[in-house]
């Protein structure tokens, strides 16, 4: 359910069962959410919200309803170029270096650039179309080591300076940017 609030915009409310009392966050757009029980009514879940709203504005960065819908337009933007790039790239680095993944999933977390599950799942982050491209190589290559490695040890990074020789530079120039939108 989505409540259309004059001061937060957009807020979201997630009904869950497990949860016994009001929890608010912030989405990755920056909108306020709320995790409300399950039987929460409309009615309810607005009542909650108003007699939160002076400590929502203290404690939670909620973005303003304009910055959250570019954010929105940003994301799907990126979304529609990532889609065209990132897996044909990674599977072209795949066929290169003999790598097989079962799947290539897009992203928009704010925390990593990218992950490779133990069922061979490599997600990547559309934040990537944003970086350069030797830094989004790097990513793409961390990733498919990692479907041999399932950690980050002497190993692994041997594997991954042998497809990227500068690895090192490129781990920490990608720290001058962040995944997040
Ligand atoms: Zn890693």
């Amino acid at each position: 359910m989505i409540l259309n609030d004059d001061e937060f915009g957009e807020v979201i409310v997630r009904r869950n069962t497990l949860s016994r009392g009001i929890k608010f966050s912030i989405s990755t757009s920056g909108r306020l959410s709320m995790s409300v029980p399950a039987h929460t009514s409309e009615f309810l879940a607005k009542r909650f919200l108003n007699s939160n709203r002076k400590i929502i504005r203290t404690k939670l960065p909620v973005k303003d309803p304009e910055t959250q819908r570019a954010r929105d337009y940003q994301k799907k933007i990126l979304m529609k170029k990532a889609k065209e790039y990132l897996p044909y790239r990674l599977e072209y680095y795949a066929n290169l270096y003999g790598y097989h993944y079962s799947k290539c999933r897009l992203t928009h977390a704010n925390t990593r650039w990218g992950s490779c599950s133990s069922n061979k799942t490599i997600s990547l982050n559309i934040g990537l179309m944003k970086v350069p491209e030797i830094l989004r190589d790097y990513v793409i290559l961390h990733e498919l080591a990692h479907l041999n490695h399932m950690n980050h040890s002497k190993d692994f990074w041997s594997e991954v300076g042998e497809h990227d020789k500068l690895y090192k530079v490129h781990e920490k120039k990608l720290k001058q940017f962040g995944p997040g939108l």
